[in-house]
C-alpha cells in the first residue's frame, strides 16, 4: 500500500491527551486514578450558559448558521475585547471556531508559507508546534527564563528574515507564568521593528491572581498584526462545548474563514447561544471559579514547597509547574504506576526536568494526591 502522509506522520500525539486516555483505562479497571494532567475545569458550565443553550434548541436553532459566527456572538465578542482587552475590534473582526485550538490552526493556515518561520516560547503547550507543523511552517524554539519565567533580549538571536510569527501564551500552560509589561512590550517591539505576526492565547486571562493581564494587541501598533486567541473552556468551564475565537485584522480573519469554510463550516448553532449568554450575563460565576483556583493554587504551592520542591510563579492558569531531580518522565509514570496520580511531564512541553500537575480538581482530591506523591516520591 502507498505510504500515508508523512507530515502528519512526523506529528506527535498530543501528550496530554495520551496520559488522560492511560488514567481513564486504569480508572476503568478500577484503579482510583487522580488526574492532575488534563486542561479541564471541574466545575460545570454555569446553568444560564446551559439554559441559554436549551431555549437555542428549543426555538429551533438547530440549523447553518453564517461561517463566521452568529451576528449577536460576533458583536459580544467584538464589545468584551474593546471594553476589556482594550483594542479596536469590529465584529467582522472576529471569527467563531470550535474551539481555541481550531481558531490557532486556522490563523496558522492562514498566515503561513511552506518554511516560514514561527518563533515558540517554551516551555509551551502541546499543540502549537503540530498547528505549525500542519500549516507547513517551521518552528524555532526560545526558553524564557526559568527563574522568573520572563522574557530578555536573548530572544533577538532568534529572529532572521524568515521569522513569520511568534506565539505568545500569557498566562501560560504550562507554567502559569503571566507575561509582566517588560515581557509584552519586548514582544511588541521586536514585532514592530521586524515586521513579524503575533498569535496571543489569552484562553487563561480570567485566571489570573493578584497580576494584571495584558492583551499584546492593546500595546502600540499590535492590533494590527496580531491573532488574539480565546474562548469559553477555562472562563466558563465549557471545554466540551468546543466554542473559541480568534481576533485579528480583516485580511486575516478573511482568510481563516476559507479555511473554516471548508472544513468545520462553523461553529456549533445553539452552542454559540450559549456563548452569547455567557458573555453577556452576569459575570460572578467567573469569580467564583477563579476564588477556588485561588485556594486551591495557595495549598499546592505550599504544599509542594515544603515537600522540598521548587516550583515555577504560578501567577495565572489552573497548573502548577514543578521542579524535579531527574527524569521527569520516569518520575511521572511512577506518580502513575505507584502513586496512581497522573501528571504531565514537562519534556512535554520542551521543559524536561518540570512536571505539570493541573490543580482543576477538588481539595480533597489534591490533598489525596500530595499524600500519594510524597509516600512516591521523586525529589
Ligand atoms: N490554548 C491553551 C493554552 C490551552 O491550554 C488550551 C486547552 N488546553 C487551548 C488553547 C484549547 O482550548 P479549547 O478547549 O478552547 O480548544
Amino acid at each position: 500500500m502507498k505510504q500515508l502522509s508523512e507530515k502528519v506522520a512526523g506529528i506527535a500525539p498530543s501528550a496530554t491527551i495520551e496520559i488522560s486516555n492511560k488514567a481513564k483505562k486504569m480508572q476503568r479497571e478500577g484503579i482510583d486514578v487522580i488526574s492532575l494532567s488534563i486542561g479541564e475545569p471541574d466545575f460545570d458550565t454555569p446553568k444560564h450558559i446551559r439554559d441559554a443553550c436549551i431555549d437555542a434548541l428549543n426555538r429551533g436553532e438547530t440549523h447553518y448558521a453564517p461561517s463566521n459566527g452568529i451576528p449577536e456572538l460576533l458583536t459580544a465578542i467584538s464589545d468584551k475585547i474593546a471594553k476589556e482587552n482594550k483594542f479596536p475590534c469590529k465584529p467582522d473582526q472576529v471569527i467563531v471556531t470550535c474551539g481555541a485550538k481550531d481558531a490557532i490552526y486556522e490563523g496558522m493556515e492562514a498566515a503561513l508559507n511552506p518554511g516560514d518561520e514561527v518563533l515558540l516560547l517554551t516551555p509551551a503547550w502541546v499543540s502549537y508546534e503540530p498547528c505549525v507543523q500542519m500549516a507547513n511552517g517551521k518552528i524555532v524554539k526560545h526558553a524564557v527564563n526559568q527563574k522568573t519565567f520572563q522574557l530578555d533580549d536573548s530572544i533577538l538571536e532568534r529572529i532572521n528574515a524568515r521569522t513569520k510569527m511568534i506565539v505568545v501564551n500569557s498566562p501560560s500552560n504550562p507554567s502559569g507564568a503571566v507575561f509582566d509589561a517588560k515581557s509584552m512590550k519586548l514582544v511588541a517591539d521586536l514585532c514592530e521593528d521586524h515586521d513579524i505576526y503575533a498569535m496571543s492565547d489569552e484562553i487563561y486571562e480570567k485566571l489570573v491572581y493578584g497580576k494584571e493581564h495584558i492583551s499584546l494587541a492593546s500595546i502600540g501598533d499590535m492590533a494590527q498584526r496580531t491573532i488574539t486567541i480565546n474562548g469559553f473552556s477555562k472562563a466558563y468551564a465549557m471545554t466540551g462545548w468546543r466554542l473559541g475565537y480568534a481576533a485579528a485584522p480583516l485580511a486575516i480573519i478573511k482568510e481563516m474563514s476559507k479555511v473554516q469554510q471548508h472544513s468545520v463550516s462553523q461553529a456549533t448553532t445553539f452552542a454559540m447561544w450559549g456563548a452569547v449568554a455567557a458573555l453577556k450575563g452576569d459575570q460572578q460565576c467567573v469569580g467564583e471559579m477563579r476564588r477556588e483556583f485561588d485556594c486551591r493554587r495557595k495549598y499546592m504551592i505550599a504544599e509542594l514547597n515544603r515537600m522540598g520542591y521548587g516550583t515555577a510563579p504560578a501567577d495565572g492558569a489552573f497548573y502548577a509547574f514543578v521542579k524535579v531531580d531527574g527524569d521527569d518522565m520516569a518520575i511521572a509514570a511512577r506518580w502513575l504506576e505507584e502513586g496512581h496520580v497522573a501528571v504531565t511531564p514537562g519534556s512535554s512541553f520542551d521543559a524536561p526536568g518540570w512536571i505539570r500537575l493541573s490543580y482543576a480538581a477538588s481539595l480533597d482530591r489534591l490533598k489525596e494526591a500530595m499524600g500519594r506523591i510524597e509516600r512516591v516520591g521523586g525529589n
